[in-house]
């Protein structure tokens, strides 16, 4: 955490300036910093703002202390224990807004925090996220991931300006939260991966700096899996501050490469699936951990492939783009047509880009080997890991059917033009029968 601050603001060998505005307070009992925070963003009067479960985990604390440092508060208690992202919890977190505050709090994680960063972007006023679980990554971004019309989609807000992370709060959070949020660092492994992958064949922007502080944050938490099940303060600060520092360095990027790739893309299927369809929805880290597994079996199975060019060129030239289109509408309902209208301008299928595309992977194919070696942990040992974390590893342990998992990665390249698994396997022209035993 120390050195993801300290590169803030400072010239970096990959050309670009790392910015980042946010105060990160972690530690045990830091909780009690809560109203200094509030005085030093010139807080006079908090609009302070939970569900039941996070008044319970950290909400009454917090109104407690604003009460003692002569803070006044507003306080509002959202009536659900597990609040959707969407017009009726963001209204309801709204209506109950009084204007004459000039700060937001927000306490709890995912869906409090989406909310939290929704009205400080329309009130302008700043903004602090009170932790109470390392559940998901979202903490240091400045998007809110909302059901809006009934489709998923990353609405723009702002980030918060402290976030606040007690490790004596993180530490009691549901277990499975904290699994979750195990389950998104983990997803590191392979956006790292895929981020210099694509930069070797793409030449997209990357930092070494900011990848080897997430391969750092990621190792602290997997050598600590057995500590976070006990509920070790230490172990729950190191996924809290692997999630922060996973959101800082999408900061930093200036894209979300460092902490997601084709694994937070089979998440984003499922959710799309989940809010068209009505299908289970797991937690955001849970999805992102099964997509993790999946994506690193199919990386190792990459490692005995030899290339074949005329093979690719003739799967590109067989590509009907148009019977593609049909079975994502078929697959994701409503929410295709936005990948479908986004494709007309990126043209990833393009013929000519993918000719280009495949020399490059041909020309480099021992470098993307030798990526997939050092980046990725190996499957059994994955797989080790997160049974001692009792995660859930397949689409059947949250009420989904693995034969599924066939259409979800092949609907990954599609969400944007991002240089994931699914583009590689596509480009090599072995999606298809790469995907058919996928599970
Ligand atoms: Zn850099
Ligand atoms: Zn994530």
């Amino acid at each position: 955490m120390e050195k993801l601050l300290e590169m803030n603001g400072k010239p970096c060998d990959c050309g670009r300036p790392h910015r980042f505005s946010a105060k990160v307070i972690s530690g045990s009992g830091v909780l009690s910093q809560l109203p200094q925070a509030v005085k030093a963003l010139s807080g006079t009067k908090a609009y302070i703002f939970f569900d039941p479960n996070t008044y319970e985990a950290a909400g009454k604390q917090a109104c407690r202390l604003l009460q003692e440092a002569g803070i006044e508060y507003v306080g509002y208690c959202l009536p659900w224990s597990n609040p959707e992202p969407d017009e009726t919890s963001v209204g309801a977190a709204m209506m109950h807004f009084d204007y004459g505050c000039d700060i937001v709090i927000g306490v709890g994680s995912g869906v409090v925090n989406d909310i939290g960063k929704l009205l400080s972007a329309y009130t302008k006023l700043p903004y602090i996220i009170v932790a109470t679980a390392p559940s998901m990554d979202g903490y240091a971004s400045a998007t809110s991931s909302m059901n809006r019309d009934g489709l998923k989609i990353s609405l723009p807000s702002k980030a918060a300006d402290v976030i606040i992370g007690d490790s004596r709060v993180l530490s009691r959070a549901p277990l499975d939260m904290m699994r979750s949020g195990l389950g998104d660092m983990l997803a590191k492994y392979v956006s790292i991966c895929e981020w210099r992958i694509s930069h070797l064949i793409n030449g997209e922007y990357y930092c070494e700096e900011v990848a080897s502080l997430i391969r750092h944050a990621v190792k602290r938490c997997v050598d600590n899996v057995q500590a976070l099940l006990r509920r070790d303060e230490q172990a729950a600060l190191a996924v809290f501050e692997g999630l922060v520092i996973g959101g800082v360095a999408m900061n930093y990027a200036g894209a979300s490469r460092p902490a997601s790739g084709v694994e937070h893309y089979i998440s984003h299927v499922l959710d799309m699936r989940g809010v068209e369809f009505g299908t289970p929805i797991a937690s955001h880290g849970t999805q992102c951990a099964i997509g993790t597994l999946t994506a690193v079996e199919l990386y190792e199975k990459l490692k005995t492939l030899i290339p074949n060019k005329e093979k690719a060129l003739a799967y590109v030239k067989s590509f009907d783009y148009q019977a593609w289109a049909g079975q994502l509408r078929e697959f994701l309902g409503k929410g295709a047509e936005a990948m479908i209208s986004l494709e007309e301008k990126e043209k990833k299928y393009d013929p000519e880009s993918h000719a280009r595309r495949l020399e490059k992977i041909i020309g480099n194919w021992d470098g993307i080997l030798s990526i997939i070696h050092q980046e990725l942990p190996d499957m059994q040992e994955l797989k080790k890991l997160m049974e001692t974390a009792q995660m859930p590893m397949k689409l059947c342990h949250i009420g989904l059917c693995d034969s599924q998992m066939s259409m979800i990665l092949k609907a990954t390249k599609d969400i944007r033009d991002k240089y994931v698994w699914s583009r590689l396997a596509w480009d090599l022209g072995i999606l298809d029968e790469m995907t058919e035993t996928a599970k």
